[in-house]
């Protein structure tokens, strides 16, 4: 099954708007990370917790929006909606649902057990 041209500008558009997304996430782990440490001690521990988090969050995503760029390159050359692991088609619903999947919902259940 091929994805039509109408599939793929929502895909794109999709990809796009999440792509914004992760930038704006991205950008505010920034400029919150920047804040200088609260001087009381009990918020020092509590605020250097978060880091741990918000360095969590931000290597999330990056790791995204590596994904998201990855797609969109293969919207441009034609290869995307193959199965990275097994080279079947990945469904459209899929596709619509998670536009930056890489495989197939067979392959993305075996890599993820649970
Ligand atoms: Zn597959």
């Amino acid at each position: 099954m091929q994805i039509s041209k109408k599939e793929q500008a929502d895909i794109r558009d999709k990809l796009l708007a999440e792509k914004t997304e992760f930038n704006k996430r991205v950008t505010t782990i920034h400029q919150n990370a920047k804040n200088p440490l609260d001087a009381d001690s009990a918020e020092q521990a509590a605020q250097i917790g978060n880091v741990a988090v918000v360095s969590a969050l931000e290597s999330e995503a990056v790791t995204e929006l590596a994904h998201i760029d990855a797609a969109l390159q293969r919207l441009e050359s034609g290869n995307y909606g193959t199965c990275v692991s097994c080279g079947e088609r990945i469904s459209i619903g899929r596709l619509l649902a998670r536009p930056a999947s890489t495989e197939c919902v067979d392959c993305a259940e075996l890599d993820s057990p649970g």
